[in-house]
């Protein structure tokens, strides 16, 4: 990518997204709500996406996964034996005198208050970043809730009922996505960092003395996939996290980290949590969760791996390494700058875009409707008849659609159609008989 583009190139994309309809302020017509974003057409199907191929990847190829889809508000209990009721905070404090509120192990002591002076610190206390609410009409110690700030619980308070109903071996793992909420103190940078976001994350049940292996086993597919959905080598490391960073009961973990425009940050962590997790939710719920292991005929608490990456940060990465800006020739003759998504084919909101060459000409209106609806069936497709042809291609260029299939004249004459390549502009003449495989092929879809 040119230095230009990525110096502002953060902008560019959040402009894109709004312009485009992949993202917009939440509670737009209100003046927004500060950090919240909604998910335009392009944007719901760009995220879908990605979901559907962790999902492919993570269950529907696995033989070892099954899928789970816990609810978000959960037993209080959960999150005493989590430790997020303890220890899920942030030291904060507040500036009397310029009311701002900063977290107190971030805060220098010699930082100047922008009120004049040093700051007027309140005492500190600790925050913790848990949403609570109440359950029923009855507001009451005992009708306390919080809003799940990660989905990862719901997988082991389900252990035993997943295990036994599906009939699991080990080792095998739980999959989930959904909704997660934490009242960060500091959201920011877009859709990376907000108060509601989703998660998908895996707790992978083995036996203690296979843990390193299945951990090794799973930072390499978790890095793989990424890669293997576009992102480029060089903006994907993994990073070991070092032994102060790690929980005390956690053996091992990897970040997944992309180069974002303004540096590196986490995509996803990989975590060998031992049997932390299961222990504790034992001792808080008086239930056994031990696993009974036939082979060696002992009971044991499995050790657990977890993969534990955000929706919105991996669609985000997958935006800004598929950004680019290169040159087209205008209807004109002349060089102009296209704007263009190499996404994946299997990520793009729109895989294949139907046109008739003019939108005056019936009997093209008619050809170029009757092949959308027919190629609706299997791929994801819109249907544009407003303007030049060569700006309809851009406008499809700048949201990722791999494939835009011209209806003209000689489509009437002899059954064949333009399909049009988004990221080398070449054009080929395909017959429409012919089409599904040719698309198949060219969308990776097996
Ligand atoms: P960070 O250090 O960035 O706050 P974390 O280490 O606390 O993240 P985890 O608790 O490991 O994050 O959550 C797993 C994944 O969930 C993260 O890798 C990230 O992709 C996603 N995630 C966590 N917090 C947020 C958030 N506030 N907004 C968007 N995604 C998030």
């Amino acid at each position: 990518m040119k230095k230009k583009v990525q110096e502002d190139l953060f902008d560019k994309i959040v402009s894109l997204c709004k312009r485009r309809g992949f993202v917009y302020p939440g509670s737009d017509i209100y003046g927004g709500l500060a950090n919240c974003w909604d998910y335009g057409p392009l944007g719901v199907q760009l995220k879908k996406n990605v979901k559907d191929m962790w999902w492919r990847t993570n269950v529907q190829e696995r033989s070892d996964m099954v899928g789970l889809d816990a609810a978000i508000f959960m037993h209080p209990r959960t999150w005493e034996a989590s430790g997020h009721v303890q220890a899920f905070s942030d030291p904060l404090v507040d500036c009397r005198k310029c009311k701002q509120r900063f977290r107190a192990d971030e805060l220098s002591p010699e930082a100047e208050c922008p009120a004049g002076g040093h700051h007027d610190l309140t005492e500190v206390r600790q925050f913790n970043l848990m949403f609570e609410t109440q359950m029923g009409v009855v507001q009451n110690e005992t009708s306390r809730v919080y809003l799940r700030p990660e989905t990862a619980q719901g997988i082991f308070v389900n252990f035993a009922n997943v295990q036994s109903t599906s009939r699991r071996k080990l080792p095998f793992g739980i999959a989930q996505i959904g909704k997660s909420f934490r009242n960060e103190i500091t959201p920011r940078r877009f859709i990376f960092r907000t108060r509601e976001f989703e998660q998908m994350e895996i707790e992978y049940f083995v036996h203690p003395e296979k843990s390193e292996e299945a951990f090794n086993g799973w930072v390499q597919s978790r890095y793989a996939w990424y890669k293997q959905l576009g992102i480029r080598e060089e903006n994907l490391r993994l990073r070991e996290h070092e032994p102060q960073e790690l929980a005390h009961y956690a053996k091992g973990c990897f970040d997944v980290e992309y180069l974002f425009p303004w540096g590196w940050g986490e995509l996803e962590g990989i975590a060998n949590r031992t049997d932390f997790d299961l222990k504790r939710h034992a001792e808080y719920s008086g239930k056994s969760l031990e696993y009974f292991d036939p082979d060696t005929n002992e009971h044991i608490t499995p050790w657990v791996i977890e993969p534990s990456g955000g929706v919105d940060r991996a669609t985000f990465a997958f935006l800004v390494d598929a950004y680019d800006e290169d040159t087209a020739i205008s209807a004109k003759g002349q060089e102009e700058v296209r704007v263009v998504l190499h996404l994946h084919p299997r990520l793009a909101p729109i895989q294949v875009a139907v046109l008739p060459l003019l939108k005056n000409k019936e009997p093209l209106v008619v050809k170029a409707r009757e092949l959308e609806m027919e190629l609706r069936k299997h791929f994801l497709v819109d249907y544009d008849e407003r303007g030049q042809i060569g700006k309809r291609y851009r406008r499809y260029d700048e949201i990722g659609t791999p494939c835009c299939i011209t209806v003209d004249f000689d489509t009437l004459e002899d059954g064949t159609v333009t399909v049009r390549d988004r990221d080398s502009m070449a054009q080929d003449r395909v017959a429409i008989d012919q089409l599904r495989s040719y698309l198949n092929e060219k969308l990776l879809i097996d």
